[in-house]
């Protein structure tokens, strides 16, 4: 089974994520369009949600209206950088649930170690978005939607600003049937497994931690 990776090419998308990857761009600029991407992207990756029929009066008629089906959609955001994903896409989704997943990631090995893990109990009734800028080896993705699958969401996907290819191939080997939602899928991975053009670390660029 081949995954599906859906790259997201809306020209407002391209544009803001150009001006991200900018090294110039300030901590504020940078933070200021990831939440705004972000939104754009939840529209996206939310446009197969399932809809049921309910009654409803307007001033003038009572009709039946579409409302999202079951229980509240469930952002998981991967700490720390999928705090500024989060941000933006609760704007869009205000009722959301958030969990949040604490992968430090080992810079000899890249390989994720867990040091938190908070979710809503009843994911078998709610659709899971697991956010991460940057799905770089995959390793952490992979890691994550384990411990997510354990709770046996509805439904789950995957939402990046960035990919490289080895990461989606490294997700995919894993996951073949959890979809991967990005804004762009990059060249390649470094040496360092930084996304190559990439945009940086993505966690130093929106909080301003970056040693100089
Ligand atoms: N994490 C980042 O923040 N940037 C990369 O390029 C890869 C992983």
């Amino acid at each position: 089974m081949q995954g599906s990776v859906t790259v997201v090419d809306h020209p407002l998308i391209q544009h803001k994520l150009t001006l991200m990857r900018r090294k110039q761009t300030s901590t504020a600029s940078f933070r200021a369009l990831l939440s705004e991407i972000s939104m754009l992207l939840a529209y996206e990756v939310t446009r197969d949600l399932p809809l049921t029929l309910h009654e409803i009066e307007t001033p003038l008629a009572k009709t039946r209206a579409p409302l999202l089906d079951g229980k509240k959609i469930v952002l998981v955001g991967v700490l720390r950088a999928g705090l500024g994903v989060l941000d933006g896409m609760l704007h869009i989704l205000p009722s959301a649930r958030v969990g949040h997943i604490g992968l430090r990631r080992d810079e000899t090995t890249h390989s994720p170690s867990e040091y938190y893990f908070k979710l809503p109990g009843d994911l078998h009734e709610r659709d899971v978005l697991l956010v991460d800028p940057m799905l770089a080896t995959g390793n952490t993705a992979v890691a994550a939607v384990d411990r997510i699958q354990l709770q046996e969401p509805r439904s789950l996907k995957v939402v990046s600003l960035l990919a490289a290819p080895e990461g989606i191939t490294n997700f995919h080997a894993h996951h073949p049937e959890v979809p991967i939602v990005t804004a762009a899928v990059d060249e390649r991975l470094d040496e360092t497994a930084y996304i190559v053009p990439g945009l940086g670390d993505a966690g130093d660029r929106m909080f301003g931690t970056r040693a100089d």
